[in-house]
């Protein structure tokens, strides 16, 4: 007697599953998250977060479970709230205008992002104009354009850059979005310097060190792997990248949000999988992602050698500093 195969198992079973290192949480992302947390702990519900705090859907909705409000629009939160912005960092205008409003504000802001600001702030004091590589429409691309009304201009490919108006060649310095293809920042870099030789690059490069980490994690996954499985939600500018980067390394690749959205036809005849995740994707998803592998009959599970990061950064004042668990029992 055929015992009749489930439907959601691919042709091929799997035979081993390749964890890259380092995947997940990036210390920006893990401290907005611990913001809010504490926000809630510290004030208790509603708290307000302009924008996802950040961009996972998981994430964003056990906050909203947790009594966290999300919002675009200023309009949209009640005189004397808490409002907390988002991981990707606001313009200049919103920060005033949260300001005028009188909330009581924690800034989330990535502290890579912020020194983005920072690098943005002084040059443009000394007479700079920039020209900022990133995405237009991102958060952190229109927070970092709106620290100064005029004088910085987006290109998002190497065509933009021809497009340029700028009109101090002399004075000119390169911003760019944090967490952009490293090879493909490396390529506008390389024509904004041909045509503007006089540009200012930053001290070190913007794009920060959990990006850069993910993405050579990858580029060591890839070759050894049949598919690559990138857990992270479409709105996630770094998940997107690692998922290219694969494809461009000539290996199939594929987002997904959670483990249900995983498709056995992926997996059909590619028994070596590698698993990554973006710097806004929790580690439960990607355990969910691992279990469900699992199922499809993957043999082993083989974690890569790769940086081990160290890097945190400190809270806002006003959210204590004790551990998360002793903060919440002080409250309670
Ligand atoms: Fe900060 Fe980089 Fe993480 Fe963005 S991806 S929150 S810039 S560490």
């Amino acid at each position: 007697m055929t015992t009749a195969r489930p439907t959601d198992l691919p042709e091929t079973p799997l035979s081993e599953v390749l964890l890259a290192e380092p995947r997940g949480f990036c210390a920006g992302v893990d401290r907005a998250i611990e913001i809010v947390e504490r926000a809630l702990v510290r004030f208790g519900a509603p708290i307000y977060v302009r924008h996802e705090i950040v961009h996972n859907t998981y994430v964003v909705n056990d906050l909203k479970q947790k009594g966290a409000i999300f919002i675009e629009e200023l309009a949209d939160v009640p005189p004397g709230a808490t409002l907390i912005f988002s991981a990707h960092g606001v313009s200049k205008a919103v920060q005033q205008e949260a300001a005028a409003r009188g909330f009581q504000i924690f800034d989330a802001t990535c502290p890579l992002v912020t020194k983005v600001h920072v690098e943005v702030a002084k040059l443009s004091r000394e007479g700079y104009q920039f020209i900022m590589i990133g995405h237009k429409g991102h958060p952190e691309v229109e927070g970092t354009m709106g620290q100064l009304s005029d004088g910085i201009f987006l290109v998002e490919d190497v065509a933009d850059v021809a497009r340029a108006p700028v009109t101090r060649p002399e004075q000119l310095a390169v911003v760019t979005q944090t967490t952009l293809s490293v090879d493909d920042a490396a390529e506008i870099l390389a024509a904004v310097k041909a045509r503007f030789p006089l540009v200012r690059e930053p001290k070190q490069q913007d794009i920060c060190y959990a990006t850069q980490n993910r993405q050579d994690a990858v580029k060591v996954l890839a070759p050894q792997v049949d598919v690559v499985i990138v857990v992270g939600s479409p709105t996630s500018s770094n998940s997107n990248r690692l998922r290219e980067l694969a494809e461009r390394l000539g290996t199939p690749a594929y987002m997904v949000d959670a483990a249900e959205d995983l498709q056995p036809e992926w997996l059909a005849d590619r028994p070596r999988v590698g698993l990554t995740a973006g710097a806004s994707a929790p580690d439960v998803l990607v355990q969910a992602v691992i279990t469900r592998l699992k199922a499809m009959g993957s043999v082993a599970v083989r974690r890569l050698p790769g940086v081990q990061e160290t890097i945190e950064f400190p809270l806002p004042m006003g959210l204590g500093n004790k551990s998360m668990a002793e903060f919440a029992a002080q409250r309670s």
